[in-house]
């Protein structure tokens, strides 16, 4: 199936193949055809599967280009007006329709301009409000979308948005986007949609199946070190750390910076203008490393993220599915790494049930197999490397006070110094270790159920048994090390 099975209208079509679209995502696929039947529609898929299309396109198939705003889409946060405004911008751009960011914290005289020229409105509820309010703008749309609806209400915006459906018309075509369903949405749902299809992308669709996750299970107070090391492993290209506290976020970021990354923090205290500059720069590739709070990063659309952090497991599910979606978007893989100490396997475990995907356990690379990974892609990485001239020349030079291996072994470890891996050896917790630990996390669960008392004891000996497990696990793992054999990774 292509873009051009649907029935939209060519201006429209043209800026798909402009954005480089193929294949309809699976939302994009149930989604089109009913909004352009004119049906209201209530929708949940997981982020990152190509909803703004899903709406947009066909909204803006059917707008008129008459010079009113025709559509209007309420998001929660002002980074999101930003990312679908634009994204609709490049959408409408060859049908003549403007688009008109609505968020807080800016001068109002500028924004009322901008909605007076546009087809479409793209707001938060806030500032929204406050221009209906006030009278400050009159809006007559024919077509309104609420996107991340559960992000909203979670934000606590759902007085706003009722309020802010009382001026709007009564005909109009509404649609509903939400990665969860919780109830307070489905209410909502019943209140302000008329008559909807239901569009539904199942679990094993919607948890992004290019997103591979896995977690790590480290002691407290090894966080810090598997962080790094994990980073120096995966070598990411640009990925997001979420922590829980914005104080959390601080000390990350110092913490890498001295490591010599280049990083920073995301969180909801930052400047808006901050913010911008922080996130251009994140994706332009100036920064490499973004360290976020859940909210500061709610929706961020950055394309190229290969790999997402989660410093501590996030409390519940649905943050999890957000945080992993910031990765694996518009069809490119990445990769989703949790740190859980001991104490949090349960949860992890509870979350993969929740999302239906399997999250594996991995070991946390010891020092000297990163490095031995680092020299076997120098190696590679040298014999694929063309000669210059300036290397030539640079060579030539050194050639009249040294020798040419002295100048090889120099050369080498000037990369290599470059390159080493630092702390300790080894961090977090072995494999065997981590599945008698989640046995026993389950067991527990069991008891809490009230279960008998053999179990109990099986527990106390399977303690016993762990400790040993362990130290032998350990031991195998250096040895492993000292033959080379990084296969188990
Ligand atoms: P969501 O709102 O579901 O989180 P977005 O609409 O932000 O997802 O889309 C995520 C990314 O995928 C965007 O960069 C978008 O341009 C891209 N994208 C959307 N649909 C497609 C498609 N059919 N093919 C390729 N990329 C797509
Ligand atoms: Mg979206």
């Amino acid at each position: 199936m292509t873009f051009t099975d649907f029935n939209l209208k060519d201006s429209i079509l043209q800026a798909v193949t402009e954005a480089g679209f193929k294949e309809p995502s699976p939302v994009q696929k149930e989604a089109i055809p009913l909004v352009l039947e004119g049906h209201d529609i209530i929708a949940q898929a997981q982020t990152g599967t190509g909803k703004t299309a899903a709406f947009g396109l066909p909204i803006m198939s059917k707008m008129k280009a008459d010079g009113s705003v025709e559509g209007l889409v309420i998001v929660p946060t002002r980074e999101l007006a930003m990312q679908v405004s634009d994204e609709l911008y490049r959408f409408g751009k060859f049908a003549g329709l403007k688009t008109a960011t609505v968020y807080g914290g800016t001068a109002y005289g500028k924004q009322i301009e901008r909605i007076k020229q546009a087809s479409i409105v793209v707001a938060t509820p806030g500032r929204l409000q406050d221009l209906l309010m006030s009278g400050k703008i009159k809006l007559n749309p024919q077509f309104v979308v609420l996107d991340e609806a559960d992000e909203m209400l979670d934000m606590g915006f759902l007085d706003e948005i009722k309020n802010i459906f009382t001026f709007l018309p009564k005909e109009r075509q509404t649609l509903m986007f939400s990665a969860t369903m919780p109830k307070g949405i489905r209410k909502l749902a019943e209140e302000i949609l008329n008559d909807p299809k239901t569009v539904s992308i199942t679990k094993s669709e919607s948890t992004n199946s290019k997103i591979t996750q896995y977690y790590y299970v480290v002691q407290e107070r090894e966080r810090d070190d598997a962080l790094v090391r994990l980073i120096d492993y995966k070598s990411p290209d640009k990925c997001i750390v979420f922590c829980r506290t914005k104080k959390e976020v601080d000390r990350l970021v110092a913490h890498l910076t001295a490591q010599g990354f280049k990083v920073s923090g995301l969180h909801g205290d930052m400047e808006q203008k901050q913010r911008e500059v922080t996130i251009r720069a994140f994706k332009s590739g100036g920064i490499d490393i973004f360290i976020a709070t859940d909210v500061a990063a709610r929706g961020l659309d950055v394309n190229d993220v290969t790999h997402v952090f989660n410093y501590h497991i996030p409390f519940d599910s649905e943050s999890y599915v957000h945080r992993i979606g910031r990765t694996g978007r518009g069809g490119k893989s990445g990769e989703a790494i949790t740190l859980v100490s001991p104490n949090e396997l349960r949860t992890i475990k509870r979350i993969e049930k929740d999302v239906g995907a399997k999250l594996v356990t991995q070991v946390i690379p010891t020092r000297i197999e990163v490095q031995n990974n680092r020299q076997d892609e120098l190696i590679a990485k040298i014999a694929e490397t063309q000669i210059t001239d300036k290397a030539i020349e640079l060579v030539k030079t050194l050639q009249h006070d040294l020798d040419i291996v002295t100048i090889a072994h120099l050369l080498a470890s000037m990369i290599q110094n470059e390159n080493t891996v630092k702390g300790k050896d080894i961090i977090g917790l072995g494999l065997e270790e981590v599945e008698l630990l989640i046995e026993r996390a389950m067991q527990q669960r069991g008891n809490d159920r009230g279960r008998g008392r053999g179990n109990y004891r099986g527990n106390n000996r399977r303690r016993q048994g762990g400790g040993g497990g362990n130290r032998h696990s350990r031991n195998g793992r250096s040895s492993r090390n000292g033959g080379g054999n990084r296969g188990s990774f």
